[in-house]
């Protein structure tokens, strides 16, 4: 039996996880919502951060919990500024998609310094058309590490 084996083996599979079977529910808001009601809808729902989207339901932007702030210490009115306005939209979003692993997952967020990446079902390709179909976080990297630790206690 060898210990540092057993490590490198369960270093492996968690690196392999698919996204498909750790991302989380994502909390959707409308574009055009308030960046007020953006803000009660983050801590109703608790979380960091908001997607938002268009008329047809594709993915359109992303809000963090930095641009809420970012905002709310500007003089704006922020019942009649919508969130579209504020938010990283399209086509500079960073996404990621069911059958990519953590791996690249923690890789994508590490390199462009965020929290978190929309997980997406590309509709139109080339045409920046996605379906917003869950989220993974940082916190999902860190769930998903100790879920495949405790599996095999060494
Ligand atoms: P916070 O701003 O609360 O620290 P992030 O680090 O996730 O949260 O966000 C930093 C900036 O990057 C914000 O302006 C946010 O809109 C943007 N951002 C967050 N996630 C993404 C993403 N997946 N793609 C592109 N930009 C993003």
């Amino acid at each position: 039996f060898n210990h540092n084996y057993e490590v490198k083996l369960q270093a492996e599979k968690f690196l392999h996880q698919k996204v498909v079977d750790y991302k989380a529910h994502p909390i959707v808001v409308d574009k055009s919502t308030s960046v007020y009601d953006a803000i009660v809808q983050l801590f109703l729902e608790d979380v960091g951060t908001l997607y938002a989207v268009d008329s047809s339901g594709y993915l359109a932007g992303v809000i963090s919990r930095k641009d809420l702030l970012r905002t709310a210490i500007g003089n704006q009115d922020l019942q009649e500024l919508p969130c579209s306005v504020i938010m990283t939209r399209m086509p500079n979003l960073i996404t990621i998609t069911p059958d990519e692993t953590l791996l690249e997952a923690a890789k994508k967020m590490i390199s462009n310094h965020i929290d978190s990446l929309p997980v997406v079902k590309e509709i139109n390709p080339g045409n920046h058309t996605y379906l917003l179909i869950g989220r993974i976080t940082k916190t999902t990297i860190t769930r998903a590490y100790l879920e495949i630790m405790e599996q095999n206690s060494i």
